[in-house]
């Protein structure tokens, strides 16, 4: 049973316009690491759209979880290139973010709010931001603030992780911390992720299965999967 399938997929963003992406079709399986990589304007970020429910196919069939994708999915974290922090509130405010958006955690009472806001701290300390809990976005180097959009994408245990670029503003160093740490939280409490990336080296070294775009229309050219020894 596929947890994300593309049947067909095809997008054009105007009617009867060029399509972003073409005949795409695909299978990932629940708790997969799937990359998707190609030359920017391939269709990366439509594919992301396309199964977060933020647009629908114009042919084909999008599934997550057995069921047509039909709008907005409340099992989908999400993570940009910019880590796009609210610059009003601190790193845990941000991170409680989707607690107060996704049902399950919408409470009044005080208990549980202080359960919530206790699980935020161990979070945070899971993706090294101890002791940044009461810091706002611009005290954060870039580096911590990937990580605060990282964890509060997944702080409503989402079971499909969605990353656009994460890591495409960091330096080459801070990257390649940020990739072991995205792998160790990945390996503790296994999720689905689809990383869109333009970086094949980032993609061979996270994922169990690339997929290559082809620049315009965007196709899947080669699906590849990785089999190295994890170190
Ligand atoms: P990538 O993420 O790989 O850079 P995108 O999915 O953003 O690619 O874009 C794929 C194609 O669709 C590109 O040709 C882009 O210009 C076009 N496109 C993306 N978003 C829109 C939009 N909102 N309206 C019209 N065209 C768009
Ligand atoms: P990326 O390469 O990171 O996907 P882009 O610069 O291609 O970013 O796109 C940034 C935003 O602009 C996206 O939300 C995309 O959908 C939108 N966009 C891209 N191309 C077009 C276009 N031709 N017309 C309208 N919107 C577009």
């Amino acid at each position: 049973m596929s947890f994300v399938r593309f049947e067909q997929v095809s997008l054009s963003y105007t009617e009867g316009g060029a399509r972003a992406i073409e005949d795409v079709s695909l299978d990932i399986r629940e708790g997969e690491f799937v990359a998707v990589v190609g030359p920017s304007g391939c269709g990366k970020s439509t594919m992301m759209k396309l199964v977060s429910g933020l647009k629908p196919p114009s042919a084909g069939y999008v599934y997550v979880n057995g069921r047509e994708v039909g709008g907005p999915l409340s099992i989908v974290g999400m993570a940009f290139q910019a880590a796009n922090l609210l610059p009003w509130r601190t790193t845990l405010q941000n991170v409680m973010l989707p607690m107060e958006i996704v049902e399950p955690y919408r409470s009044t009472l005080r208990s549980k709010r202080m359960e919530y806001e206790e699980m935020a701290r161990a979070a945070l300390k899971r993706v090294g931001l101890a002791g940044f809990e009461d810091k706002f976005p611009w005290e954060l180097s870039g580096g911590m603030q990937q990580r605060a959009s990282i964890c509060r994408a997944l702080i409503h245990k989402p079971r499909l992780l969605m990353l656009d670029e994460p890591f495409g503003a960091l330096d080459a160093f801070t990257r390649e911390e940020l990739w072991c740490m995205l792998r160790d939280l990945w390996q503790q409490q296994p999720f689905t992720v689809v990383l869109v990336t333009h970086d094949l080296r980032e993609a061979v070294f996270l994922a169990d299965t690339v997929y290559v775009m082809s620049k315009r229309p965007g196709r899947i050219l080669v699906r590849r999967e990785i089999d190295l020894p994890r170190p």
